[in-house]
């Protein structure tokens, strides 16, 4: 039935790729978790309590419970009621913590996208319509919160007194919560987030190591969108300016396919004559930017004339950090 009401409502979004994805993550089998209030309303089980993800009512703005108040066990599914538990409390009484705005703008983002159209118009409402976060289905957010987790890891463990939105204890958001929540002014957080991370690089590395490390998220980060999103712009340009900051003043890209090397030097100072004849050569570079170009390369190679030490490296893509 939901099924149903979301596509009519929601045409454009892939309702059965969402819930796949939200089922990934797991869903309830034995045991159970609800919303007091919910059920003082109406007592029925609600489809949204059965999944591992969703950890809060965005309609009372509470976390759900799965304990008991009273005997302290988890509320299992065999129950002598809806709102009864073993030993008779009614869970219609149980208290409950308010939940916060970070985890409620995510369960907003989660609730919309499983089909409750007023969500998503909320948390569009707060983040505004044209955030790039709403360009990705939520199979593709997932992935992108997997990507980000091993930074966000790497963060706790080199936790810094600043006011980013992941300086958090790690117990108390899940890292989709912690991703939603950096789309929130999304501008001025992934620029915190890169400053930090080269601010974490800059001791331990080379020169042109950071830079390595830094493209790599960089390239990696705008996969995740289409070339002419807000966000690839903006990673775009961040990129050059890394690359000019760390004078990089030549780029080598190699680039092998089925019968084709392909290989050019090209000056990074002249990367907005040279892109669009590039992308009129070769088919595959209809929607070609610097960190496409970059990542559909085999081997990249950065040339920063003044570094007489290291005046080459070899870059290949896709590398985590670690530390
Ligand atoms: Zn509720
Ligand atoms: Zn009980």
């Amino acid at each position: 039935m939901l099924k149903s009401f979301s596509k009519s409502i929601l045409p454009y979004f892939d309702y059965q790729n969402c819930l796949s994805t939200v089922i990934s993550y797991g869903v309830h089998k034995k045991a159970n978790q609800l919303c007091p209030y919910c059920l003082q309303k109406s007592s029925y089980i609600r489809f949204f309590w059965d999944f591992k993800i969703s950890q809060v009512c965005p309609i009372h703005k509470c976390n759900l419970i799965n304990r008991c108040p009273r005997c302290k066990q988890t509320i299992r599914w065999s129950r002598p009621g809806v709102v009864k538990c073993k030993c008779d409390f009614d869970f219609r009484h149980s208290p409950t913590t308010t939940a916060t705005d970070i985890q409620l703008n995510f369960a907003f983002y989660l609730y919309g996208y499983l089909g409750q159209v007023e969500y998503l118009n909320a948390i569009k409402a707060i983040y505004s319509e044209d955030n790039p976060v709403f360009d990705l289905s939520f199979r593709m957010f997932s992935r992108l919160t997997y990507f980000f987790e091993s930074y966000i890891k790497v963060y706790w463990k080199h936790q810094k007194d600043t006011d980013m939105i992941i300086h958090t204890k790690p117990e108390l958001f899940s890292f989709e919560e912690l991703v939603f929540n950096l789309f929130k002014d999304w501008q001025q957080n992934i620029r915190q987030f890169l400053q930090w991370y080269e601010s974490i690089l800059e001791p331990r590395y080379y020169p042109l190591k950071v830079v390595n490390y830094l493209v790599n998220f960089l390239v990696e980060f705008s996969t995740f969108f289409s070339t002419h999103s807000p966000m690839s712009i903006w990673l775009e340009r961040y990129l050059v300016d890394l690359l000019s900051r760390y004078n990089i003043k030549q780029i080598k890209i190699i680039l092998q396919d089925l019968d084709n090397l392909f290989v050019e030097i090209f000056n990074l100072k002249e990367v907005n004559d040279w892109l669009p004849e590039l992308k009129q050569k070769r088919e595959s570079f209809v929607e070609l930017n610097l960190a496409k170009l970059i990542s559909l390369s085999n081997k990249v190679k950065y040339v920063s004339i003044s570094d007489s030490h290291s005046p080459e490296l070899i870059i290949s893509c896709n590398i985590y950090p670690d530390y």
